[in-house]
């Protein structure tokens, strides 16, 4: 590493708060599906951003909209309308087929306000203060107090107890779990569609469709966590969308800008006419005109560029070419996910081979300590998929001791 990058690494040691471990590189600039860092060395991207940058880098159009944008107006305030926030909903109320979009500025504040959500529609329905949200083990929904209290993960939320009150945690995919858990003041069922952080696993369409009925008995609200999974990772828009069921509410945010700060959650006409209404609810910067400018560009360009095909093409093909891996390596167990959002399960912890292949110019993140998670950018090819798995096999070869290992 050159001087001048490991000067700037240990600077950031100084003022950064040290809430990251991270990776000893300085990303300097990106280019369709490669960042290369200060010294000018190459890296292939399959993390882009966690599951953000899905354009890849450098887009031309998407770039030359976000400047367009930035020589009109950057930001008003939610007091008034502007234009791309008022195309940027209606291009996501066509792509989710929800009625009703409010934007913020991360997906954690997108829980937030689907929690907000759920529990004023209970509020207005039995006038309780009392009610309960069910979310679940292995979730991950961000780090505020509100999505940290439905994070299924004790290690994150103990140091901040108390979390906010009457979560009560069911396991994805085991409905009768769920089932337990319901009360007369349970007001929403929360889930990532496809688990992302706690492990890469998919819902099933037996969980998915039972908890509709358990909602719709019940006048309890559906949703849908997509701001990892959403936005195309799965090979639909929304990764709901191929289960024939429906949310009441969903959040979405990474790719939804493709690296411009933005998230949303949307409602059902049903939930919006009954939940949030004037000063219930607000944010200063949420949907402002250069955020939703990318939101319009990004959603434009996925179906200009037929992005979800090519998801489900070349997801097919990571898939395949990770279960061979799997089979080969005595250190894989197995491979879990959908589309571009896939996980290889080892028996022991992924550090050494996610740095082994940074050594050899190819980005990786874990999830979890043993599970390497491959999020790329969606416009990746199946030549990108070839050339990732050759430095991948590599690098298990490297701290595995080869095939069998
Ligand atoms: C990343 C993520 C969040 C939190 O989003 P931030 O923008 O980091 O606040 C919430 N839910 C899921 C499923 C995520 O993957």
């Amino acid at each position: 590493m050159s001087q001048t990058m490991q000067r700037y690494i240990d600077e950031a040691e100084q003022a950064l708060l040290h809430t990251y471990n991270r990776y000893q590189v300085v990303f300097e600039r990106g280019e369709g599906v490669h960042l290369y860092d200060m010294d000018g060395k190459k890296y292939l991207d399959f993390v882009s951003g966690i599951a953000v940058f899905a354009l890849g880098y450098q887009n031309r159009e998407y770039n030359d909209a976000l400047k367009e944008q930035i020589d009109k107006i950057i930001h008003t305030s939610n007091y008034y309308y502007n234009i791309p926030a008022i195309e940027a909903a209606k291009s996501l109320k066509r792509i989710s087929g929800m009625d009703r979009v409010f934007f913020t500025n991360s997906g954690a504040e997108a829980v937030e306000g689907a929690i907000k959500t759920a529990r004023k529609y209970g509020f207005l329905k039995d006038g309780r203060t009392d009610h309960e949200i069910i979310a679940m083990e292995h979730s991950f929904h961000g780090r505020t107090m509100g999505a940290l209290s439905v994070t299924g993960n004790r290690h994150y939320r103990e140091p901040f107890e108390p979390m906010i009150g009457n979560i009560r945690f069911a396991q994805l995919n085991d409905l009768e779990s769920v089932k337990e858990q319901i009360t007369d003041k349970t007001c929403a069922i929360l889930f990532e569609t496809v688990q992302g952080e706690g492990g890469l696993y998919p819902a099933t369409e037996e969980f998915m469709r039972g908890i509709r009925a358990l909602c719709d008995e019940r006048d309890i609200l559906m949703i849908l966590d997509e701001i990892q999974c959403g936005m195309g990772r799965t090979g639909e828009m929304f990764a709901w969308q191929r289960y024939g069921v429906k949310p009441d509410v969903m959040t979405t945010a990474k790719a939804l800008g493709c690296g411009v700060p933005v998230g949303a959650f949307l409602m059902t006409e049903k939930v919006g006419a009954h939940s949030l209404t004037a000063g219930d609810h607000g944010t200063t910067y949420g949907g402002n005109p250069l955020a939703c400018a990318a939101v319009c560009k990004v959603i434009e360009l996925f179906e200009k560029e037929n992005v979800l095909e090519n998801v489900r093409t070349v997801g097919a093909y990571l898939e395949q070419c990770l279960d061979s891996v799997a089979a080969d390596y005595g250190c894989v167990l197995t491979r879990r996910g959908a589309g571009l959002m896939q996980g290889l399960v080892f028996d022991r912890p992924v550090g050494d081979i996610i740095s082994a292949a940074m050594d050899k110019g190819l980005v990786l993140i874990n999830a979890g300590a043993d599970i390497i998670r491959f999020v790329p950018p969606l416009v990746i090819t199946k030549d990108h998929v070839d050339e990732m798995v050759d430095i991948l096999r590599r690098s298990i070869d490297e701290v595995c001791g080869g095939k069998n290992g």
